[in-house]
């Protein structure tokens, strides 16, 4: 028997039009990862788990949100979709259309866009634009011409990426029994953190499984909702969240203040060094899914305590689609001889 998709499974819980079809890849159902020893590395006294968005069907969460964006635009009958991405809601966007039969166009700021997410486009079909300016820039360009051509727009601006995105808390309150103490989580344009406090605040109005404190963390140089103001020149090395205008940063302070949990920023060599230590684990996520767990040591650094606690590390995309932020800094494999010798010399050798 299959596994049954998101809308399959959840379809009563989400706030979706009548007319929504189920376009569907049989996504979620990732993985919550014990990680004792980083816990122990940042500190202990409390448990950590990884909720491993990067295993959904390509390769990010961004197809909870997509299933239920494309499910609804097929069903009203569109025949194409358009969104501004850095990298994973444009693989996503295309793989769902794919499935829909639906035409896909993606527009992509010009050499930022990592090369597994890029090929993943592509690979499913999608028109790939790259636009000459920011992620922000595609974002104004897609919201227009959807405003005047029937081509749905599937970024989280679109209510629907929210509702299929509120499916990651209800897999963590499933998992754990509750709801964790805490969440923590990049933040780039915001839907997501605006989507997982919008699921678990939900699932307790119905069945007090209790809300976590929200820690989202965006990178240094793409840092709006921390320094309280647009950031025209976004930078950082984790391109996934490299956004300075974020479509639902309102929304997304207001979600972290009512939870009792706050937007922090981390730098990019803290993002790194996480990536590092979570791949020390067995786990290896793209850098942006990094910073939600260097935002967490930064805090408990900084005299966050939480002792006691459970806390969910929300890691939405998988390293392979970011090969080049390994390949660049990490040395080359050594090469040896093809015989015994040579290689009982090297290995003697460290
Ligand atoms: C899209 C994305 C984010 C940021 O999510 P927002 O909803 O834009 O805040 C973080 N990490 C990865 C891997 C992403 O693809």
């Amino acid at each position: 028997m299959t596994t049954p998709g998101l809308l399959a499974k959840y379809r009563p819980l989400l706030d979706l039009p009548a007319h929504t079809a189920d376009i569907s890849l049989h996504e979620g159902g990732t993985p919550l990862i014990p990680m004792p020893r980083l816990a122990a590395h940042l500190g202990g006294g409390f448990d950590l788990y990884v909720k491993f968005e990067g295993l959904n069907p390509t390769g990010s969460f961004k197809d909870r949100g997509m299933t239920a964006a494309i499910s609804e635009a097929a069903g009203r009958g569109v025949r194409a979709v358009i969104c501004a991405s850095t990298g994973n809601t444009a693989a996503s966007a295309a793989a769902y259309a794919a499935r829909a039969g639906l035409k896909a166009i993606v527009l992509i700021p010009q050499g930022k866009v990592a090369v597994g997410k890029l090929a993943g486009a592509v690979a499913y079909g999608a028109q790939v634009v790259q636009v000459d300016g920011s992620f922000d820039d595609a974002l104004g360009l897609v919201v227009q011409v959807s405003e005047t051509r029937p081509i749905a727009l599937v970024n989280s601006i679109n209510p629907y990426r929210l509702e299929g995105q509120k499916t990651a808390a209800f897999e963590i309150i499933e998992t754990l029994g509750k709801a964790p103490h805490r969440l923590c989580l990049p933040v780039g344009n915001a839907g997501n953190i605006s989507a997982n406090w919008l699921g678990f605040t939900q699932m307790h109005a119905r069945a007090g499984t209790g809300l976590p404190r929200l820690l989202g963390v965006q990178a240094a140089g793409a840092a709006p909702l921390v320094l309280g103001h647009p950031v025209d020149r976004p930078e950082t090395v984790a391109t996934a969240i490299r956004i300075g205008r974020p479509a639902r940063g309102e929304q997304a302070l207001a979600a972290a203040e009512e939870s009792g949990g706050r937007i922090v920023a981390a730098s990019d060599d803290d993002i790194l060094a996480m990536q590092t230590l979570l791949a020390a684990e067995g786990v290896w996520v793209e850098p942006a899914s990094a910073a939600g767990l260097a935002g967490l040591k930064n805090e408990i650094a900084a005299g966050l305590d939480v002792q006691g606690e459970t806390i969910v590390a929300v890691c939405t995309g998988h390293g392979l689609k970011d090969p080049d932020a390994i390949t660049r800094r990490m040395p080359a494999p050594q090469v040896v001889a093809a015989d015994l010798p040579a290689l009982e010399g090297l290995l003697a050798g460290g």
